[in-house]
């Protein structure tokens, strides 16, 4: 069977059940602290579970793309080295949301694996929840058990613990026991020598898991007690990758057809072949894999960074490179041309991985470049720590440095050194990397209390379309403590007029007042699971009356300037450039926006004037701003709004035209262009291979800088004497300085000849050797040139000179070149040693170096030692 109609089997045979079918989530999440990917099935529905949202359907079935490569679940480091785990899969998910539960889902388990896909069921066992005698005290899950007797042997249903039979979402939140299903696929031989069940849960690669059902039906407070939940959920997961390994009856997921078009296109560009060695099989499996990790994080808008989850995406691209480097021999870019094979693979499926396949090329090809040079740069470090070192054991906090400063990697560094001969103290290199760890999650952390629910039942209502002032009850708050904000409170209304940060607009700021006029800040305003949360240093004294709140008006204002601007330029974009511009991120704030876009060439002044030209042309024709709350996808699709790739939305969107703009948007936009007064590109710059960014103002904003500008200019004017002609002036200005500074550098010259033939009736001979040491008033360049001068004139010379620079000491040596050998004096050594006088150091070549110091009062005494050298 084919992995296209394995996924469609699956989804036809729950909508069967009444279903609803949803097409996957975007793999990154953006309002979620404490996730970054969404890591398994559930992640995109947590709202529903959590009570914070109504689902459109209480039964709702997927294939979701998971990415485990990060927090609680990181298999990053397995993937390669087995043949089960990935860091991008595909997990096929029933779900409900307080309809049926155990009873439902162990049948329909059952029937979908035995009876539609036909697995035998000779091979199958189940796992159920033992209970746990620890703090919790839970019992056995005796429900489920009894229900998988009525399809499977007793001896083939095994008790589990609590690290795999008992399922919690985070730290606090609904959680419950679960039961898994595992397939036994070893040959008939395995399988009479050992028993299967001694295999389960025991990372045999053909004993393996693939089927999760949780059982949620409790919830995990903040003082970690169980509460049961007054609605009991249904969350399954199973592996689609493992699901075809087992239907086409192969031992690996990578011999699947999700991944041998890819792995025969690595064979062909490499020349290598997938089976003969091993370490050339975890390298194709691991570049295999990852290509479609980072593929699909850039299809979902998240590009390679430097922070965050960019940083995430970067080192699984890293990680590959690495392993094509090492174990394949490939030292130039080669990955990027696998996304054609799996584009051919996965784009009917993945529409964004299709229309988005040339970017993605691209910005592959330039990370693979500029880590090669990386990696290029470490060798030659590398290389020079070694020779640098007296032992065979170099410092653990050296290989620490090179990675973390030039993100050399420690494998490679251990490879290399040990085909040396060398090694490295690792206890060092953890310590230290430990020590970073450490430091970066205290500084990340945020501990929140339970919800204090003052109001239940209450819907928070967003009203900030249309007013900025509300009166509102407190329905919740909590507070939440980290290092870097320290104590805050976060607060949930009935309704209210606060933006949450969200679709690249920042969150409002505003203040909460009591009916005596007490007044709490609003510091700033977020969405999480489906909350708005407002953000407060303390709790309002009255918090159980209503209360009056409002946004901060003109924050909101400027923002919703630059929010309409932001539509504005990216239709201009499109116009000037073409309708290969696509958005790839954007920052709407009060003082400025930002908005990042593909396009592959620097922009041109023309281009940039073009565009600016057409937003100012939109602003001066006072477009009225055309709002709709509610349109199908569909519709506003076919209408020509612009929607984005890795951005979540529902069936029916809210669209924001501005006479040819239209752009699906929860943002707020002025009513009328003609608010925004003028556009002002301050910026435009690469952000990655094919991405460019603009940063521009407008509004306040734009007065401001003209403002600024006009102020610079006059200031300018005034020391220009209040030329008639500024420009011109400076122009004159910078001509006659350019004059100056070669009289000057004439100047020098000569006195030092005259320095020079000063000097040079001062050499004394000293065992045959014509040597001075003298105090001189120049400086590094000039002693330089005064060194070699000399020497040209003057045979056997041993000179050497001081100077005070600017407070800086500057300790030259010259060594005639047959000295060096003859009289065995080495100016490098000698700088060095009298480098001390002037508290400094230095070095260079035998005949000529040179030594700074911070102590200029020592240059007499350097001087002074100078002599000894020749006796
Ligand atoms: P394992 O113990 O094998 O790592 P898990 O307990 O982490 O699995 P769950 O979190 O229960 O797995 O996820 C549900 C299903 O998703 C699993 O039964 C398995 O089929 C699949 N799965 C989990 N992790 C991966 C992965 N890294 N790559 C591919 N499939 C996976
Ligand atoms: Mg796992």
């Amino acid at each position: 069977m084919k992995s296209q109609e394995i996924r469609t089997k699956f989804l036809n045979f729950f909508e069967g059940k009444q279903h609803l079918i949803v097409p996957s989530a975007p793999m990154v999440l953006k309002n979620d602290p404490t996730l970054m990917f969404v890591n398994s099935g559930m992640a995109p529905f947590k709202e529903y579970f959590l009570g914070n949202a109504e689902p459109k359907k209480n039964r709702i079935a997927d294939s979701q793309k998971c990415l485990r490569v990060s927090g609680k679940h990181n298999d990053l480091e397995e993937v390669g080295y087995d043949t089960y785990h990935h860091t991008l899969f595909e997990m096929l998910g029933n779900w409900s949301f307080g309809d049926y539960f155990k009873k439902e889902a162990i049948a329909w388990a059952w029937e979908l694996l035995t009876e539609v896909y036909g697995i035998d069921k000779d091979i199958l066992y189940v796992t159920v929840f033992e209970g746990s005698d620890d703090a919790d005290n839970l019992k056995m899950d005796q429900e489920a058990y009894d229900l998988w007797k009525e399809f499977i042997p007793e001896d083939r249903i095994l008790m589990g613990n609590k690290k795999d039979n008992f399922w919690e979402m985070g730290d606090q939140g609904p959680c419950g026991p679960c039961s898994e299903i595992h397939v036994d696929i070893r040959s008939a031989e395995e399988k009479a020598k050992v028993d299967g069940k001694s295999l389960v849960n025991m990372d045999h690669p053909q004993v393996v898991e693939i089927w999760n059902l949780v059982f949620m039906q409790y919830n995990r407070k903040a003082n970690k007690s169980l509460e049961a939940l007054p609605n009991k959920h249904i969350d399954t997961g199973m592996g689609f990758e493992r699901l075809c390994m087992v239907l086409q009856g192969v031992q690996s997921n990578y011999d699947t057809d999700v991944f041998t078009p890819i792995i025969r296109e690595i064979e062909a560009i490499t020349n290598k072949d997938y089976g003969e060695d091993e370490k050339v099989d975890v390298a194709i499996r691991v570049i295999s894999d990852h290509v479609r990790a980072v593929a699909f994080s850039i299809a979902d808008g998240q590009l390679p960074s430097n922070n965050g989850a960019g940083y995430v995406i970067r080192r699984i691209l890293r990680r590959a490179v690495r392993y094509g480097f090492t174990f394949l021999d490939k030292k130039e870019p080669f990955i990027y041309r696998l996304v054609d094979t799996l584009n051919k693979k996965m784009g009917q499926a993945f529409p964004e991985l299709k229309a988005q396949k040339q970017l993605i090329e691209n910005v592959i090809k330039e990370e693979e470049s500029s880590f090669l040079r990386t990696l290029d740069q470490g060798l030659v470090l590398l290389d020079k720590i070694i020779r640098g070192s007296k032992t065979k054991e170099i410092s653990g906090a050296k290989v620490f440095e090179l990675k973390d400063t030039y993100g050399f990697p420690e494998d490679l560094t251990d490879l290399i050194l040990r085909e040396k001969g060398y090694t490295y103290n690792s206890e060092e290199f953890k310590n230290a990397l430990k020590e970073q760890q450490d430091r970066g999650r205290e500084a990340s952390e945020l501990k929140s209390d339970d919800w204090t629910i003052l109001h239940h039942d209450e819907v928070e209502e967003f009203i900030g379309y249309d007013t900025l002032e509300a009166h509102v009850k407190i329905t919740r708050y909590r507070k939440v403590t980290s290092k870097k904000d320290g104590e805050m409170y976060q607060l949930v209304f009935n309704v209210t007029p606060f933006y949450p940060e969200g679709g690249g607009q920042v969150g409002d700021k505003g203040y909460i007042e009591d009916k005596h006029g007490d007044v709490v800040y609003v510091l700033d305003t977020k969405k999480e699971n489906n909350l708005i949360i407002h953000f407060t240093k303390n709790l309002p004294k009255l918090k159980d009356d209503v209360l009056k709140v409002a946004v901060d008006a003109k924050q909101r204002h400027r923002t919703e300037c630059n929010h309409t601007a932001t539509h504005l330029l990216h239709h201009a974009l499109r116009e000037v450039l073409g309708d290969h511009v696509e958005q790839k991120g954007s920052a709407v704030h009060s003082k400025y926006l930002r908005f990042d876009f593909s396009h592959f060439s620097k922009l041109t002044v023309e281009e940039l004037r073009d565009v600016e030209n057409f937003v100012n042309a939109r602003i001066d024709g006072k477009l009225q701003l055309e709002e709709n709350r509610s349109v199908p996808k569909e519709q506003a699709i076919a209408d020509g709004a612009m929607s984005l790739f890795g951005e979540k939305y529902g069936d029916n969107v809210r669209t924001i035209r501005f006479g040819q703009s239209i752009e699906l948007c929860g943002g707020t936009h002025v009513k009328n262009t003609s608010d925004i007064w003028h556009f002002k590109i301050t910026a435009e710059s690469a952000v990655a291979s094919g991405i460019r960014r603009i940063e521009a103002i407008t509004m306040d904003a734009v007065k401001d800088f003209y403002f600024e500008n006009n102020r610079a200019y006059f200031e300018m004017k005034d020391l220009l004497n209040n030329a008639k002609e500024p420009v011109k002036a400076l122009q004159n200005l910078q001509a006659e300085n350019l004059d100056l500074k070669k009289q000057i550098e004439q100047l020098l010259k000569d006195k030092a000849k005259n320095v020079k033939s000063d000097l040079k009736n001062e050499i004394t001979n000293v065992n045959g050797v014509n040597f001075i040491a003298k105090k001189v008033d120049l400086d590094a360049s000039g002693i330089k040139d005064l060194c070699f001068e000399l020497g040209g004139e003057v045979d056997n010379l041993f000179a050497i000179f001081g100077s005070d620079v600017n407070g800086k000491a500057i300790l030259s040596c010259y060594v005639s070149k047959n000295l060096v050998s003859e009289k065995d004096l080495n100016a490098g050594t000698i700088v060095r040693e009298l480098g001390k006088h002037i508290q400094g150091g230095g070095g260079g070549q035998p005949f000529f170096a040179t030594a700074g110091g911070k102590n200029p009062d020592g240059i007499d005494a350097a001087l002074n030692a100078a002599k000894a050298y020749l006796k």
